[in-house]
């Protein structure tokens, strides 16, 4: 391949999380939001937007635009276990990965076996791997600098490749609207397009007061330009892997012991498919509890080091043990978090993870439990601690 730098950008991620979870979403218009009166749309899945719904419309408005509108709720301990797993298996393709955001990141394939790839090759491979494994569809784009990359997916929406290479680039992207420019943001389009800068192409004709911009926009100028003639950055901003994975639930209605006990189910799950996946352990268990009254309780669980796993029990014990249920309706949010953790090294056996020969009993336990959304089988090892309360 000649261009090394991608740009992985998920497709509507929250709302095709939301939309993978029931048969009957598939294929509706679907959006991520609040339900209240002054809801916004976080996500609309493409549906939706073919409808004309989109982020940070009022769902009042959506639901004007299509009254049988499906609603989902938000779910970011869903958000962050896709997000998490997305980034693990992209960490063993290169250790230079970028996180753009919670659904997207810029990886370069320097001195990587991929390199003897094409482009296209490489990237129909990312994009495979990624529905088989969990079931969305992402948009890729490449090029020789992080910018155009990113203007490559934005190309290519929904579920596209695109490369901006050193022929192509400035027919495809010098006549869109510089609002289109990736960091232009609308007061800074809306000031260029008063200094005579109205596509993007406009910045290399030099028809403008150049002072009269740095004023305006100071430094930002210097990127924009760079970025519109072709020397954007390649530099991959490697972020140390992450020294804790947790999930964070808000409470939204009031809970009683048994749900909280489902609740810590669902996070534990969620946790583990994680380490599971990405081949982690850790050493230590923190649960936070916050209330409305933005008090915290902060408990630490004890733990064994290296850990693979987390029993769920351990948690609901102790939670139960720390929280007395008159407070339960106080609770405002919920967080588990497992610090530190580490990548324990990968053996060829380990990389199988990835190519779905789980066999370590935890995984399956894990994935047989998570496809009945329930604790369906345990180790008998645990028979002995496995916490049981009777509803009262
Ligand atoms: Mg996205």
């Amino acid at each position: 391949m000649e261009y090394i730098i991608f740009h992985i950008d998920m497709d509507s991620f929250f709302a095709s999380i939301e939309e993978n979870k029931n048969i009957k979403f598939k294929n509706k218009p679907l959006v991520v939001g609040g339900r209240g009166k002054r809801g916004v749309v976080s996500s609309a899945n493409y549906v939706a937007r073919e409808l004309g719904i989109k982020s940070a419309m009022p769902i009042s408005k959506a639901l004007k635009i299509y009254p049988k509108l499906i609603i989902a709720d938000a779910h970011f301990e869903d958000y962050s276990y896709y997000s998490f797993a997305i980034y693990s298996f992209l960490k063993t393709i290169t250790k230079l990965v970028e996180i753009g955001s919670i659904d997207e990141w810029y990886i370069s394939l320097k001195n990587t076996k991929y390199e003897s790839w094409t482009e296209e090759e490489f990237a129909y491979y990312i994009k495979e791997y990624i529905y088989k494994h969990w079931k969305l569809k992402c948009t890729i784009g490449c090029s020789w600098n992080k910018f155009l990359a990113k203007m490559a997916t934005n190309l290519s929406k929904p579920n596209g490749f695109g490369i901006l290479n050193k022929n192509n680039f400035k027919d495809k992207i010098y006549n869109l609207d510089i609002s289109k420019m990736y960091s232009v943001g609308k007061t800074t389009s809306n000031t260029l397009k008063e200094l005579g800068i109205n596509v993007i192409g406009d910045i290399v004709k030099k028809q403008y007061n150049e002072n009269e911009i740095q004023k305006k926009i100071g430094s930002h100028w210097i990127s924009i330009k760079g970025n519109a003639l072709g020397f954007g950055s390649q530099k991959i901003e490697t972020s140390a892997d992450p020294k804790s994975i947790g999930r964070s639930h808000s409470i939204i209605e009031y809970y009683d012991f048994n749900e909280y006990k489902k609740l810590f189910y669902n996070i534990t799950n969620s946790l583990n498919k994680n380490l599971i996946e990405g081949n982690y352990s850790f050493n230590n268990i923190t649960l936070k509890i916050k209330y409305i009254s933005n008090d915290i309780d902060t408990i630490n669980i004890k733990n064994n080091t290296n850990q693979k796993y987390l029993n769920e029990n351990k948690i609901i014990f102790e939670f139960d043990k720390n929280i007395p249920n008159t407070k339960y309706n106080q609770i405002k949010n919920i967080s588990v978090s497992l610090w530190p953790i580490k990548r324990n090294i990968f053996t060829q056996e380990q990389m199988n993870m990835f190519n779905d020969n789980y066999n370590d009993i935890d995984s399956i336990i894990v994935n047989v439990n998570n496809s009945l959304s329930s604790k369906a089988i345990f180790k008998a090892s645990e028979l002995k601690k496995h916490y049981y309360k009777p509803s009262k």
